[in-house]
């Protein structure tokens, strides 16, 4: 950390805090200047407040030389985590396909969508079953039925399954019915949820917040490893802009850059990140080429029939397309599906 003091500021008034750093086991090395005081600190800057530091009467700017997460920094960990599932291994050279619908809506809907994806050698779904929607009026999901309906459609198709949670009360049910938990976009900084799925070991997909910057996404992803669970795969699923044209920005830059800060898998959502059918095969082959770990779609029997996000379901003869149409870039990149 260095603490750059104002110009002029008394020398009593860099000793105050270099007292309150000694105080806390910290070493600052103050470099006297004509104009003003620098201070670096030596040692764990981490448990410091920059907020505190800067209410120091003296005190220009505080800036801090090491990233504010620790477990899930690729220097606390070189090789990459491998997040497994169903016998797909999420952060390896296997490019993780995820598929399903938006919402469970019914069993013949996830029926179908499951014999569908899983002829095509998926073997993760996706489903969901709370639905966090904008407005109170729209369909809120199945609830507690929808997760039957996943389990039992999972078993009868050897899939694994990836569900959002949006209320800490329905964990254990979730945990019992469903192998990975969601923590989606409007959820990403519901710090009392991720502490709670850190205490458990089940995978979690936690998505990037519709505002978050990528700082804050690792930020989240640190409060579930520091509670416990190392079994974290992120999501980029697109940002909010000023473009209005698709649904979000999809930021594939996200990829390569969690890939040089963090040693956690990393998928892309092109579904939510364009919002739009035609846009979602192109993105799909962009993440891979970009290096994503994977990718996770939906797909729905009768899109336009689908009581949330109709616009950009695929149906599953145009995921079939896709499937097939990825194929070259998989090779490209020395990866397998
Ligand atoms: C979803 O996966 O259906 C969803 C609501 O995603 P997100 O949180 O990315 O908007
Ligand atoms: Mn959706």
């Amino acid at each position: 950390m260095i603490i750059v003091m104002k110009a002029g500021a008394p020398k009593d008034e860099a000793t105050a805090i270099m007292k309150e750093l000694e105080d806390k086991g910290l070493q600052p090395m103050p470099l006297y200047g004509v104009e003003r005081t620098v201070i670096a600190v030596i040692g764990e800057e981490r448990d410091l407040s920059i907020g505190h530091l800067e209410s120091f009467k003296g005190v220009e700017k505080v800036m801090r030389v090491v990233e504010p997460y620790k477990l899930v920094s690729k220097s606390s960990k070189a090789s990459t985590t491998i997040v497994e599932i169903n016998g797909v291994k999420i952060g390896s050279d296997q490019i993780a396909a995820i598929a399903g619908p938006c919402s469970i809506e019914s069993e013949e809907q996830m029926d179908k969508v499951a014999s569908s994806i899983s002829q095509l050698g998926i073997k993760i779904m996706r489903g969901g079953a709370y639905k966090p929607r904008t407005g109170p009026y729209s369909f809120q999901g199945m609830g507690k039925e929808g997760l039957e309906i996943l389990q039992k459609t999972a078993k009868k198709y050897n899939l694994a399954t990836v569900t959002e949670i949006l209320d800490i009360r329905d964990l254990d049910n979730i945990c019992e019915k469903a192998d990975m938990l969601q923590i989606g976009a409007r959820n990403m900084q519901n710090f009392e949820l991720l502490k709670e799925v850190g205490k458990t070991k089940k995978p979690i997909l936690l998505k990037r917040g519709l505002m978050a910057t990528i700082e804050e996404l690792l930020l989240a992803a640190e409060y579930i490893l520091a509670h416990g669970n190392p079994n974290v795969v992120l999501c980029e699923r697109g940002i909010r802009t000023f473009e209005k044209a698709v649904r979000n920005t999809l930021a594939l830059a996200t990829v390569p850059l969690v890939k040089e800060l963090s040693h956690l898998p990393i998928i892309v959502d092109p579904t939510h990140g364009t919002g739009k059918r035609s846009l979602i095969e192109p993105m799909t082959k962009a993440a891979i080429a970009c290096g994503a770990d994977g990718f996770i779609v939906e797909v729905h029997p009768n899109p336009s029939e689908a009581k949330s996000d109709a616009q950009q379901q695929l149906t599953p003869d145009e995921f079939a397309i896709l499937m097939e149409n990825i194929k070259p870039i998989v090779k490209a990149m020395n990866k397998t599906l």
